[in-house]
């Protein structure tokens, strides 16, 4: 909220004086606690010991009276008799109608001991009478209160002055929402802005319609939707198309990520989700986007007996759904949120009434994207010779937000260059940089140490292009980058299904890089990590939720719905385990032997090329077909399967080995 939080500078010298007073009336009263049991109580009084008195005083019988005041103290009264004696003579001179000295006691039972005993030997009448009194300081009492309270409001003004929450508000307004808010002036993204996306475009311009014109539906009953979400991986536009959506109706737009409504202390994510839609309401019609919806709608119940801070969210997620409730279906306000995991969410968050309408967001095809590029190279100088189709197809499995962060990358690549336009050159070290991160041309690498990486790396390369499972490799590089030292670069064919020899053919050509090793120089290094890490992972995929594994049979292990804890409730039995375990061990130790043979039979290739790697550092695909000859025929049972939906497999865009 942009709500003014400190307005009129003015008075600002006035309100400065004011808190000086303030200041001097603390220290003052300080000052005064302070000192007055100096000046009042023992003033003027000596002070002594027990022992002294014992001696000097009472021994002289020289005390008129003594009296204790508050258990504490005793006030001793010289007799009138002995003012002009020398030895009492400056105390009187001080305090002439007494008393004249004063000593502090422990404990009124240890002073009468004490007195008795001194005075063993003096009948009852010659000893000295002691009064007790108790002096109320009552006026201290509550000044000491009046001081806690000021020194209390003084701090903690201080504390919310020097230390404001997010966005400028308090520390201790932790119950209000933060959403950010934009207002429909500033609103400025528009579905031309939004590339691809046809059908989740076409959806939401319903809402858009909606917002803008909301009698047409209501006249003829029509309830508009409250809440809409949408699914779809990180980086494919759901922000973005949810501000367009906002920016096409003109209207406010609320944006908050759900992770914000849980906070660690109990009660904020509910009182956060009511100020929302209290803010909300006030600026009706408009748009409140929840991003990360996941954070608060997972499902109920789940993992409980793990974590018992679910509780928090949960009461979150009630008072989400309480308010979506709560208001009408056509007062204006429409929720849009945004989840990558739309299975994990709670079934009473998707019921109708709720959130019912669902948009999924795929990531872009091929002319998608090449129109996504065409969107983020607007404002960039381009070199004539930019070909968007090209780009479009280099970058398969890339998201809208891969996409413009390679616009954007190379416009700083060229500009580093001092270059007057950006070329092809500049966006292929885009691609290679986002990808596989920065060339890190200072790391220091040995020359036994860059050996083995051109063999690891050459090893990858000659069986991945032997495989016809593998997708084609399209360059191969051993230069460090990121945290990996080297890297193969393939070219993911948009393909929804995969067959088992693909998978196999995978395997082999990942556990290559390792195999190279072990064959060249007989021994294996640390570099095969992250080979190591998605073969493990691959196999288990393969055998637990595919049922590619003739033993385990055609069953699947995968939870769709999220709702089991698989590392306390295996959803099979312990020997079942067991023969996961043997028949994913068998798997990777299968396709390292073939890589291992593969390798073998071609060591001329791969020597070839691991000296060229050497030499050279990057092998583009056009020289690998000089060194490898041209690549086999690929027949490997491919199935064309367009129609069938995602989530088998990701797509491998990533660099395939740590070296
Ligand atoms: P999400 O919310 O799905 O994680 P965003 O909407 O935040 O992703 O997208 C991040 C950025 O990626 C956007 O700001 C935009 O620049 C770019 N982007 C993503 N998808 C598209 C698209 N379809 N058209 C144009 N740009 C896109």
């Amino acid at each position: 909220m942009k709500k003014e939080q400190n307005p009129a500078p003015k008075g600002k010298s006035g309100k400065r004086t004011f808190r000086w007073a303030w200041l001097w009336i603390y220290g003052g009263m300080l000052l005064y606690l302070v000192l007055s049991p100096l000046l009042t109580g023992s003033g003027g009084v000596t002070e002594i010991t027990w022992q002294q008195f014992a001696v000097k005083i009472l021994s002289r019988k020289a005390a008129a009276k003594l009296q204790v005041i508050n258990k504490e103290r005793v006030e001793v009264y010289i007799k009138k008799s002995f003012a002009t004696d020398t030895a009492f003579k400056p105390a009187f001179s001080r305090a002439d109608g007494g008393p004249q000295y004063m000593f502090t006691i422990g404990s009124i039972e240890g002073f009468e001991r004490n007195l008795d005993e001194a005075e063993k030997n003096i009948p009852m009448n010659d000893r000295v009478p002691v009064s007790y009194t108790e002096e109320s300081s009552w006026w201290r009492g509550i000044l000491g209160w009046i001081l806690t309270f000021a020194i209390i409001y003084f701090v903690m003004g201080f504390l919310l002055r020097r230390f404001p929450g997010e966005g400028g508000k308090s520390v201790f307004s932790f119950g209000r929402s933060n959403a950010t808010l934009i207002e429909k002036e500033h609103s400025t993204v528009t579905f031309a802005d939004v590339a691809g996306l046809e059908e989740a475009k076409a959806e939401v311009l319903e809402i858009v319609d909606f917002l803008k014109k909301p009698d047409t539906f209501t006249r003829l009953g029509a309830k508009i939707p409250k809440g809409v979400i949408l699914i779809g991986p990180p980086g494919t536009g759901k922000t973005l198309l949810a501000k367009a959506v906002a920016g096409e109706a003109q209207v406010p737009f609320f944006s908050i990520s759900g992770s914000a409504f849980v906070e660690m202390f109990v009660g904020v994510g509910a009182s956060r989700v009511r100020d929302l839609f209290q803010q909300a309401k006030e600026k009706v019609p408009c748009i409140i986007f929840i991003d990360e919806i996941d954070a608060i709608g997972r499902t109920r119940g789940r993992g409980a007996f793990l974590n018992s801070g679910n509780d928090e969210r949960e009461s979150t997620l009630n008072q989400l759904l309480t308010e979506m409730d709560g208001f009408g279906t056509n007062t204006g306000v429409i929720v849009l949120a945004a989840t990558n995991r739309a299975d994990m969410l709670d079934t009473a968050l998707v019921r109708p009434g709720r959130f019912d309408r669902h948009i999924y967001l795929e990531l872009p095809n091929r002319s998608e994207r090449a129109a996504i590029f065409s969107v983020h190279m607007q404002g960039l100088k381009l070199d004539k010779t930019i070909d968007v189709a090209l780009l479009a197809a280099e970058t398969p499995g890339f998201s809208g937000a891969d996409i413009a962060n390679i616009c954007n990358e190379a416009a700083l690549i060229a500009a580093r260059r001092k270059a007057t336009a950006i070329v092809k050159s500049d966006f292929s070290e885009a691609i290679d940089r986002v990808v596989a991160g920065l060339e890190k041309k200072s790391k220091i690498i040995s020359a036994e140490e860059k050996r083995v990486i051109a063999y690891h790396e050459a090893g990858h390369a000659v069986v991945s292009w032997l495989l016809p499972g593998v997708d084609a490799l399209v360059k191969v590089s051993i230069v460090p980058r990121g945290k990996s030292l080297g890297a193969a670069w393939y070219l993911p064919e948009e393909k929804q299904l995969r067959n088992e020899s693909a998978f196999r053919d995978h395997l082999c050509a990942t556990l290559a890089g390792r195999a190279a090793e072990e064959l060249v120089f007989g021994e294996v290094s640390s570099g095969a990590l992250d080979d190591l890490e998605k073969v493990t992972q691959e196999a288990y995929t393969m055998v637990v939720y595919y049922g590619f594994d003739k033993k385990i049979g055609p069953v699947s292990y995968y939870d769709s719905t999220g709702q089991r804890e698989t590392a306390i409730q295996k959803p099979y039995s312990d020997a079942t385990g067991e023969l996961i375990d043997k028949q994913i061990r068998a798997l990777v130790a299968d396709a390292y032997s073939a890589a291992k043979a593969l390798l073998a039979e071609n060591r001329g290739a791969l020597e070839k090329l691991a000296e060229c790697l050497l030499k050279q550092e990057v092998i583009e695909k056009d020289q690998l077909e000089d060194i490898l000859g041209k690549r086999p025929a690929l027949e490997a049972g491919k199935v064309q399967l367009t129609t069938v939906k995602q989530e088998l497999y990701e797509p491998a865009t990533e660099p395939s080995a740590n070296i």
